[in-house]
């Protein structure tokens, strides 16, 4: 069993890093609310008080944080993780980071002799606690093979995308057709109460028809009872549109949804989960 370090205990991480402690990894975890650890520390996992501390315990980190700025601060920041990174250490990033994020974190590593792998997730929090997540790897084929074992614990399949950033650029791909039914559900679901047919009738004709999937059934709640509290959190939605739109997303429909996002986590939207487009679209002149 590889020993394993853990950045990041939020929404993903916490059940994540649980379903690796169920597998029977030892493991040790970081996160800068320390207080964030207590129900992973009652399973018998570690606590380290730095990133840089999980070495002690731990060939391989695997990072789960907000965005590029909290991954390259767990990383480059003082007491990060390139102190005490050398030969036979792994940093799996499986944060969505953009992919220059990812080869920049990467070359960091290189230069001291470890190993980079990105692999972001497709799948929320309840994929997660299922482990049933969708990791997109990037990186070197051997490192990713050597991962495997980790990403079997946490998903029901990982796919090897290619090189450093590879598993990034799908990432957010994915991410812009979650992002495009999100909207369209919302303006759906928008345009049938104005017209007076009421977001519950409205959610049973979707999932009933050819246009229902698991994620219209996943959100329904949501958009139903207009309760929004997250599991996918909005601003981290208008983050990967944004790193999608700086890696050459240009179509309508993917520029309109990224103004749409960003100017919703700006109206103060951005902790609730993301079907909150739904209340961005409510107020007046959205
Ligand atoms: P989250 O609940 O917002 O948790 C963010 C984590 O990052 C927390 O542990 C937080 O620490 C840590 N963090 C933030 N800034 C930091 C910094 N400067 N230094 C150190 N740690 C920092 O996020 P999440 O929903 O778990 O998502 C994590 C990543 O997975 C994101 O990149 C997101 O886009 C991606 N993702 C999310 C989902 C989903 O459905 N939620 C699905 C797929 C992928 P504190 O506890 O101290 O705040």
């Amino acid at each position: 069993m590889q020993r394993i370090g853990w950045i990041g205990l939020g929404n993903m991480g916490i059940p994540m890093a649980k379903n690796l402690l169920k597998a029977g990894f030892e493991l040790t975890v970081y996160n800068r609310t320390a207080a964030k650890a207590a129900s992973l520390t009652d399973m018998g996992a570690r606590l380290a008080d730095s990133p840089s501390a999980l070495w002690k315990n731990a060939d391989t980190v695997i990072i789960m944080v907000s965005d590029d700025k909290a991954a390259l601060q767990v990383l480059e920041g003082p007491h990060g993780l390139l102190h005490g990174a050398g030969a036979g250490k792994t940093v799996i990033n499986m944060s969505t980071v953009s992919p220059a994020t990812g080869r920049h974190m990467a070359g960091d590593l290189a230069a001291k002799g470890a190993e980079y792998l990105d692999a972001p997730v497709s799948g929320s929090v309840k994929p997660a606690e299922l482990a049933q997540l969708i990791v997109l790897a990037g990186g070197k084929r051997e490192v990713f093979e050597a991962a495997k074992p980790i990403f079997e614990k946490l998903g029901k399949i990982s796919f090897y995308m290619g090189g450093q950033g590879a598993g990034n650029s799908a990432k957010l791909a994915i991410n812009m057709l979650v992002a495009f039914n999100m909207q369209g559900l919302a303006e759906t679901i928008h345009f049938a109460r104005e017209n007076g047919i009421a977001p519950a009738e409205m959610m049973a004709i979707i999932n009933e028809s050819a246009v229902g999937n698991g994620f219209s059934k996943l959100k329904t709640p949501n958009l139903v009872n207009d309760e929004h509290p997250a599991a996918f959190a909005l601003q981290h939605m208008a983050k990967d549109l944004r790193l999608a739109k700086e890696e050459g997303m240009n179509g309508p429909a993917g520029l309109a949804v990224e103004e749409s996002y960003r100017k919703a986590a700006a109206a103060g939207l951005g902790e609730l989960d993301l079907s909150a487009i739904l209340k961005f679209l409510e107020q007046k002149g959205n």
